[in-house]
């Protein structure tokens, strides 16, 4: 990693230095996905002073590996003790075991946490990843209600990356491009198999790329819509998972939903982080006890 990327990874929710300069206690956060892998070391300030994004690539026990080592080249290990591991996602417990977690918890409960830590006013999480789409309706920090789409990939990042693949662009590009579209082509919004069949169709018409990605965007867009009027939309409104990286996807949802949608780079690690707060709140806990 270069030195300009040790600085833009250790600068975080709180300003100041943030590489620990002495005995620090912290602790470790991984959010295991089946497309991507995110941890997260918080000191004992909640602050964050590591973090990291990687693909799962089918090998859960690799990527907590690869994580875990990546997050270790960030901090001064003769300085940063990490006093207790929380993990999350869909290979929570395998990671959990193999890291010694003290914590184990749901996607839907580590994301309202750690959501909530970054933006106390939210009530709304939209949660778009690899596989699936969430809505989380929360109060005072807790998750109080949610809808979830698994059986149905036209809502999710895994539809997008594969439609770019097809496209022959990166996913990272496609918010950008869809940017540069003046009308989204019409694709469908109720099953991969007729949206990507559309691609195709819209492909073999010559219709402009930008106004194709544009139109996967409010295509994936409608259905993850059409999971959040099942539960409420209630500002404020904040997007987490990779997908809220998208521009695209950002900017349609707001469009078909009518309320603002609050991101930023931090929120991909919400899972993370709210399993690291958890890990440190038992820790805690335990001390006291
Ligand atoms: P998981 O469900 O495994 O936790 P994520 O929530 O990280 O995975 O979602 C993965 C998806 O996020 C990818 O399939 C891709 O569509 C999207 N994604 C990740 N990073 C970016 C990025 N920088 N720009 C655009 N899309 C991204």
């Amino acid at each position: 990693m270069t030195e300009q990327g040790k600085t833009r990874l250790t600068t975080n929710v709180s300003e100041g230095s943030l590489v620990p300069s002495g005995r620090t206690d912290a602790y470790l956060g991984i959010d295991i996905g089946s497309i991507s892998t995110k941890g997260v070391i918080i000191d004992a300030d909640r602050r964050i002073i590591a973090r990291t994004y990687l693909w799962t690539e089918g090998n859960p026990a690799d990527a907590a590996r690869r994580v875990v080592a990546d997050l270790g080249s960030q901090v001064d290990r003769d300085a940063v003790r990490v006093r207790a591991v929380g993990t999350t996602g869909s290979a929570r417990r395998l990671v959990g075991a193999m890291c010694g977690a003290t914590v184990v918890k749901n996607e839907i409960t580590a994301h309202a946490v750690g959501t909530t830590f970054l933006h106390p006013d939210v009530r709304t999480i939209l949660e778009i990843g690899g596989q699936d789409s969430k809505i989380i309706c929360v109060e005072n920090g807790i998750a109080v209600d949610y809808a979830m789409n698994t059986l149905c990939a036209a809502g999710t990042g895994a539809f997008l990356s594969s439609q770019a693949h097809r496209l022959g662009v990166e996913v990272e590009e496609f918010g950008d491009i869809a940017l540069t579209s003046k009308k989204p082509a019409n694709i469908a919004a109720r099953c991969t198999v007729f949206a990507e069949s559309e691609v195709i169709s819209q492909l073999s018409m010559e219709t402009n790329k930008c106004d194709i990605i544009n139109g996967i965007h409010h295509s994936v867009a409608n259905r993850v819509a059409g999971l959040a009027h099942r539960v409420g939309v209630r500002d404020q409104v904040v997007m987490t998972g990779g997908v809220a990286q998208n521009i695209g996807i950002v900017n349609a949802l707001q469009e078909q939903l009518g309320h603002t949608i609050h991101t930023s780079p931090l929120t991909q690690y919400n899972g993370a982080l709210g399993a690291a707060l958890f890990a440190y709140q038992k820790y805690l806990k335990e001390q006291k006890g």
